[in-house]
C-alpha cells in the first residue's frame, strides 16, 4: 500500500535520472519540446479537440515521473479553453500511473527550470498526494483538469480501471523508460489493456519505435504510424485503435482485435467463492470477482436537470459535484432548513478507520479520508475567497472559518487505552503498509504536547484529521454550488417515490420532473420503496456537548478510543458516541448521557480528567444509516424484483455476466455513510458524479465493487437464498 520512493540523481544539465533504471526522465534537449512533439502532436490533440463535440477528453499515460507530460497538457488545454470559451469540450481529464513516485521535492526541483509552466506547477506541487497505492483524484479548477495519480504498477493498475462499454480513454501518452531499460513495462498484457480501454480511433504517441512496441500495439489492434523522433531520437511511433480492423489484422498474421475484460473480471467465477465463510449479510467484503459497479444510466450533459433528495453532507456534496460540471439541480429536502439528520451534530471527528491490513474497507477510508482533506480545504479557501467578495449570498449566517473555530484540522490521536488495542496498534505501524504522513506512533510524551492536556498514554496519530462542524460544512458547500446558478433548494419536499419516466413525487402532492433524481435520504431511505433491494441498517447515536472546563478546555486534538472527544467549539465538547441499532428515535436520553460519560472514564481510566467533568445534560441524538458490512452504498438503484432477475443464474452457479442485462437506471443514491460521512461524502459523490456523466472513475475496481448497489443481492444470490 506504501509506495516505494523513486531514487533519482541530477545530471549535469539539471535533469532528473532514475538511479534504479539509468535512465532520464525527459529529453536532454528540452522537456517541453519533447513532450509536444511526441504527446501533443504525435496524439493531434489540437486538432482532435477543436473536433470534439462531448464535454471531456481522457488522456491516459504510462509513467507520471516528474509530471512534466501532465503540466504541458493541461497547459495546452487551458490555452485551448481560454482560446474557444463556449466550445463543447469543457474538461480534460488526465489518467496516469507511477510505480515509483517522486519525492515532492525532486519534483519541485526537475520542474523549477521550466517557467513558462510556474502556475501549473505550483498548482501540481500544492496538491501532489502522499505516496499510498490507488488513485489520487486532484481537481485543477483553474485549468479544467482533473488528474487522477494511480500509484502503483501499471500493469496492476489498468486491470482496475473501470470503462464504459464504449472505451475509457481518448489519447494514450505512452512514456515509461526506454523499453532497453525497462523491459518489464512494454509487455503484451499492458497492450491488450490498452485495447480494453480504448474507444475505436483512441490515439497513441511514444517516443519509442522498438519492434517489440510497435508489433504489440499492431497485435491488439493499433493502426501504427512512424514519424521523426524528437532530439537525437531518429523515429517514434503514433497510431490510432481500429476496433474493426480484423481482416487487415488477418492479412498481416495478426490477432483479431477484441476487447478484453479486466484482469478481475478475467478471474470472475462465483465458484471459486468459498461458501462456508459466507454468513446472511456478512460483514466481510468479498465478492465474485465482477463489475458490478457500471456506468448503468443514459450520459447526463448540460441539458439535463437532476434531482437530487436529502438535507445532510452526501445530498451537498452530490449538489457541488454535480453543479461544478454544469448540471442543473434542484435539491429537494424534508423540512424548513438543511443537515436536520445525522449531518446536524455541532462537531464531527474526521479521520479514516484504518486496519494494518491494507483491506478493501481501510483502502477505501484512507483514499476517501485524503481527497476529503483535500475537499475541506478548498471549499475553506473559496469560501473566505466568494465571502470576503461579497459574490455569495449565505445560506446561514455564520462563516467557516478557522479563526471562528468552525474547524481545526488539529490531527486527531488514537489512544492506546489497554493492551489489546496496543498490540493492534503496534501492527498497524509495524506492517509499514500506511505512509507516517497519513497515521505514525506517538509515545506518551508526544500525546502530551499534541493534546495539551497530562495524558498518560501513548497512541497513533494522524496528522491530517481534526473536525468540522457538518451543518455548517453543508451550508457552505450549498452556496458554493449555488455560485454555479445551476442550484435551486426547494425546503419542505418530503420525497415519495419516482417513476420511470422521472416524476418525482412529493408529500404535498407536488411532482417534479428529472432526467436524473439522486436519493441521498440518510435514514429516511428505511421503509422507503426504492430502497427495497437494500439491508438497511439504521443506528441511533447520542452525542454530549460538553461545556468547555478545565482540564479539558486545553484540548487540542481529536482524542479518539472507544469513544471520542473533540476540542471546544463555540464554549462546548463533542464526547460520543452511543451506538443504538434500529432505533430511530431522536430525542436525547440521560441514560445515554451516562453511558457515554462512563465509556470516556472506562477507556481513559489511567486519568481523572473525565471523572472530574461536569455534565449539564446538553445532547443531541440522531440516526446514522448503515449497511450490514459497513460500508456505503454508492451508485444506480433497482428494485429487488429487478435484480433478482439479473443475478439469479447465479444461484445455480452460473458465472457472473459480464455484460448487464440490467434497464438504464434514472436513479441512484449515495447513502450508508454511517457516522464516517465526513471522511466517505465527497469523494463518494466524486464517484457518482463521474458514473453518471461517464467520466473515469477514481477508484478501483475492487473498491467499487464494495460500495456498490446491487452487492448484497449478489451476495444472496451466490448464497443460493432467492
Ligand atoms: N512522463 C514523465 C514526465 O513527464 O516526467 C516521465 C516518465 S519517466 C521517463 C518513466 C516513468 O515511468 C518513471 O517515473 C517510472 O517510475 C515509471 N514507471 C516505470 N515502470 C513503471 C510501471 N511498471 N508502472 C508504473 N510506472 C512505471
Amino acid at each position: 500500500m506504501k509506495s516505494k520512493h523513486a531514487q533519482v540523481h541530477f545530471n549535469e544539465n539539471g535533469i532528473p535520472i532514475a538511479d534504479h533504471f539509468d535512465d532520464v526522465y525527459f529529453s536532454n534537449d528540452s522537456g517541453i519540446n519533447e513532450t509536444q512533439h511526441v504527446f501533443i502532436k504525435g496524439n493531434d490533440l489540437h486538432q482532435r479537440w477543436t473536433l470534439w463535440d462531448k464535454p471531456h477528453f481522457t488522456i491516459a499515460e504510462t509513467g507520471f515521473g516528474t509530471g512534466l507530460n501532465f503540466l504541458v497538457a493541461m497547459h495546452e488545454f487551458e490555452q485551448f479553453r481560454q482560446a474557444n470559451p463556449h466550445h463543447p469540450l469543457k474538461r480534460l481529464f488526465f489518467i496516469t500511473t507511477e510505480k515509483y513516485p517522486l519525492p515532492k521535492a525532486d519534483i519541485q526541483r526537475a520542474l523549477s527550470t521550466f517557467t513558462s509552466l510556474q502556475a501549473e506547477t505550483e498548482a501540481l506541487i500544492a496538491l501532489y498526494p502522499i505516496g499510498l497505492d490507488g488513485c489520487h483524484r486532484l481537481h485543477f479548477t483553474a485549468f479544467d483538469t482533473t488528474l487522477d495519480l494511480w500509484i502503483g504498477d501499471v500493469h496492476q493498475l489498468l486491470g482496475q480501471w473501470h470503462s464504459p462499454e464504449e472505451g475509457l480513454v481518448d489519447a494514450w501518452f505512452l512514456d515509461g523508460f526506454a523499453p532497453s531499460k525497462n523491459p518489464d513495462m512494454w509487455t503484451d498484457a499492458l497492450f491488450s489493456q490498452m485495447a480494453r480501454l480504448s474507444k475505436n480511433d483512441t490515439t497513441f504517441g511514444t517516443f519509442t519505435a522498438a519492434g517489440i512496441v510497435k508489433r504489440g500495439l499492431a497485435n491488439v489492434g493499433f493502426v501504427i504510424n512512424k514519424r521523426a523522433g524528437f532530439g537525437r531520437k531518429r523515429d517514434m511511433l503514433t497510431g490510432y485503435f481500429q476496433l474493426t480492423s480484423a481482416s487487415e489484422n488477418e492479412d498481416n498474421n495478426i490477432e483479431t482485435p477484441v476487447r478484453s475484460s479486466p484482469e478481475s473480471e478475467l478471474q470472475s467465477s462465483p465458484q471459486s467463492l468459498p461458501k462456508a465463510t459466507q454468513k446472511k449479510h456478512s460483514q466481510k467484503l468479498r465478492l465474485p470477482e465482477g463489475p458490478y459497479y457500471r456506468y448503468n444510466n443514459a450520459p447526463l450533459t448540460e441539458e439535463h436537470h437532476v434531482v437530487v433528495v436529502g438535507s445532510g453532507l452526501a445530498a451537498a456534496t452530490m449538489c457541488l459535484a454535480l453543479t461544478k460540471r454544469d448540471i442543473r439541480v434542484t435539491l429537494c429536502f424534508d423540512g424548513d432548513n438543511l443537515a436536520q439528520g445525522a449531518s446536524g451534530n455541532p462537531q464531527g471527528g474526521f479521520y479514516p478507520q484504518l486496519h494494518s491490513e491494507a483491506s478493501i474497507a481501510s483502502r477505501l477510508q484512507a483514499h476517501c479520508f485524503l481527497f476529503a482533506r483535500d475537499y475541506y480545504d478548498s471549499v475553506n479557501k473559496n469560501i473566505q475567497l466568494q465571502t470576503s467578495t461579497k459574490t455569495i449570498t449565505k445560506t446561514s449566517n455564520k462563516k467557516l472559518t478557522k479563526e471562528e473555530n468552525k474547524y481545526d484540522f488539529c490531527g486527531v490521536i488514537q489512544l492506546r487505552f489497554n493492551d489489546k488495542v496496543g498490540v493492534r496498534q503496534e501492527k498497524l505501524v509495524n506492517d509499514d503498509v500506511w505512509p507516517s504522513e497519513l497515521i505514525r506512533h506517538v509515545d506518551s510524551e508526544e500525546v502530551r504536547r499534541i493534546a495539551g492536556v497530562d495524558l498518560p498514554y501513548e497512541g497513533l496519530f494522524i496528522p491530517k484529521g481534526g473536525w468540522l462542524s457538518p451543518p455548517q460544512l453543508v451550508s457552505d458547500i450549498i452556496d458554493l454550488a449555488k455560485t454555479t446558478g445551476k442550484l435551486t433548494l426547494k425546503p419542505n419536499h418530503c420525497y415519495v417515490s419516482h417513476s420511470s419516466d422521472g416524476d418525482v413525487e412529493f408529500t404535498h402532492g407536488e411532482t417534479i420532473k428529472a432526467d436524473h433524481v439522486v436519493l441521498a435520504l440518510g435514514a429516511g431511505a428505511v421503509g422507503t420503496d426504492a430502497f427495497d433491494s437494500l439491508p438497511l441498517r439504521p443506528v441511533r447515536g447520542q452525542v454530549e456537548a460538553i461545556a468547555s472546563q478545565q482540564p479539558i478546555d486545553a484540548l487540542k486534538t481529536v482524542l479518539c478510543h472507544k469513544g471520542y472527544m473533540t476540542p471546544a467549539m463555540e464554549g462546548r465538547h463533542a464526547l460520543g458516541s452511543t451506538y443504538v441499532k434500529n432505533d430511530l428515535a431522536v430525542e436525547p436520553r440521560e441514560e445515554e448521557s451516562e453511558q457515554n460519560i462512563a465509556t470516556h472514564e472506562q477507556a481513559l481510566a489511567n486519568t481523572d480528567m473525565v471523572s472530574q467533568l461536569k455534565h449539564d445534560g446538553t445532547a443531541r441524538a440522531a440516526t446514522r444509516l448503515g449497511s450490514p458490512d459497513h460500508q456505503p452504498v454508492v451508485g444506480a438503484l433497482y428494485n429487488f424484483k429487478t435484480l433478482k432477475q439479473e443475478y439469479a443464474d447465479l444461484g445455480v452457479g452460473k458465472p457472473f455476466q459480464k455484460v448487464s442485462t440490467l434497464p438504464l437506471s434514472n436513479v441512484s443514491t449515495l447513502s450508508c455513510l454511517g457516522s464516517r460521512g465526513l471522511t466517505t461524502a465527497p469523494l463518494l459523490a466524486e464517484v457518482l458524479a463521474s458514473t453518471l456523466l461517464r467520466e473515469p472513475l477514481p477508484l478501483n475496481n475492487d473498491l467499487l465493487n464494495a460500495v456498490n448497489t446491487s452487492r448484497f443481492m449478489v451476495r444472496e444470490a451466490v448464497r443460493g437464498e432467492f
